[in-house]
């Protein structure tokens, strides 16, 4: 008995050569399968136990799942490195922000996620660290910013102006202070965009988006190639306790399976609608990495595969014209969150902190017909 260790349960192989010269396209239908044994099912079922007899891998299902490690292996395939679940986007952001050391410096993109944002200032207000914000459209200002920072906090496609930040220029520039950096990938996922492979040292992703895909599902990962990096998360989860549910894990990768299919009908349905919109009267202007119009769009050509189906437009009314336009869409759902296979949009600057234009609506785009989605919207703005 006494040769008995905890172990790290139900961590797969850091073994990446296993999916060399796939396309993602198959590695997100083919990773993640679990046990290769005859009669094993080709699905890692949802694993719904606390606890699994004593034994020196298994011993409490805070610490791993099966369910978890099929998804994590499946993303981490994608993204190139070692893959952890967690409850939530949020709670991955979290735990990276937490393990930092008291003080730290965090330079973020000051069009970041809501939810980062207000997290960072509260640790700010608190004093756990300090939080600078800065445009990544700006290369000297990121230059700048991080001096003495320990953390770079990117995020691209921004949310909602959709701007594109030079994760390999400026990966370059916070190691050269000694920074970390942590790129949040969930509008472009791993199949658009790979920042790992740019030099980034962790990608977080809110699962909740375009990964599980159908609205339904909360859950957040973090992904690094780093096995110091990658241990700390680790700890950061058990001890923290922000895990995910079985159940969850199971259905994020059910989702996954189809990301592939899912984001290519979604994006080629944003670029049409961008197209239409540029040339809509009541329209002032369309925010899309695919469109010449974009003031990065060559640099979104170069770091990603495709530009994604996140779209930004700003109605010429203001405020209240956005507001009847969201109002009166039928097909497309007025909603906030993005990533699902049914089209929705809001009025951004409706949340309180939100810096957009007030006229701009971010819209989340699916993979409904087309023409559908432009009947409705069209509409709508009318
Ligand atoms: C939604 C979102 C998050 C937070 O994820 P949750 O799963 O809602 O906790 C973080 N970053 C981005 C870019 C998001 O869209």
């Amino acid at each position: 008995m006494s040769d008995r260790k905890r172990t790290e349960n139900h961590i797969q192989p850091f073994d990446l050569s296993r999916w060399e010269g796939l396309d993602p396209a198959t590695i997100a239908v083919i990773a993640g399968r679990g046990p290769e044994e005859p009669g094993q099912p080709i699905n890692v079922p949802p694993m719904l136990t606390s606890i699994y007899k004593d034994n020196p891998g298994n011993l409490y299902a805070r610490d791993g799942n099966p369910t978890w490690a099929a998804l994590e292996e499946t993303v981490g395939a994608l993204e190139g490195g070692r893959c952890l679940a967690f409850a939530s986007g949020m709670a991955a952001v979290t735990a990276v922000l937490d393990g930092l050391p008291l003080g730290s410096k965090v330079v973020y993109s000051a069009d970041s996620y809501t939810g980062t944002r207000i997290q960072l200032d509260r640790m700010a207000a608190k004093g756990t660290l300090e939080a600078v914000p800065v445009d990544v459209t700006d290369a000297a200002a990121v230059e700048a910013a991080c001096v003495e920072a320990a953390l770079l906090w990117l995020e691209s496609p921004t949310n909602p102006m959709l701007s594109i930040a030079d994760i390999e220029a400026f990966s370059e520039t916070a190691h050269a202070q000694g920074a970390t950096v942590v790129v949040d990938n969930t509008f472009a996922t791993p199949l658009l965009q790979k920042p790992l492979d740019l030099g980034a040292d962790i990608v977080i992703h809110s699962a909740s988006k375009f990964i599980s895909g159908h609205s339904d599902v909360i859950m957040g990962l973090a992904v690094t190639r780093d096995e110091g990096r990658f241990e700390a998360l680790f700890h950061e989860r058990t001890l923290g306790g922000a895990i995910p549910g079985p159940l969850e894990t199971f259905l994020s990768l059910r989702g996954l399976r189809t990301l592939p299919i899912r984001l290519e009908k979604g994006q080629a349905n944003a670029m049409e609608l961008a197209r239409r919109l540029e040339t809509h009267p009541q329209i002032e202007s369309v925010i899309y990495p695919g469109l010449d119009s974009h003031p990065q769009h060559a640099l979104a050509q170069r770091q990603m595969r495709g530009p994604g189906a996140m779209l930004s437009f700003v109605v010429a009314g203001g405020a209240d014209a956005a507001d009847k336009a969201c109002d009166r869409v039928e097909v497309i759902t007025h909603a906030t969150s993005l990533g699902g296979v049914d089209t929705s949009m809001e009025r951004r600057s409706r949340w309180e902190g939100e810096h957009a234009p007030p006229g701009l609506i971010r819209m989340s785009v699916g993979c409904e017909n087309v023409e559908d989605l432009w009947a409705d919207l069209s509409r709508a703005l009318d």
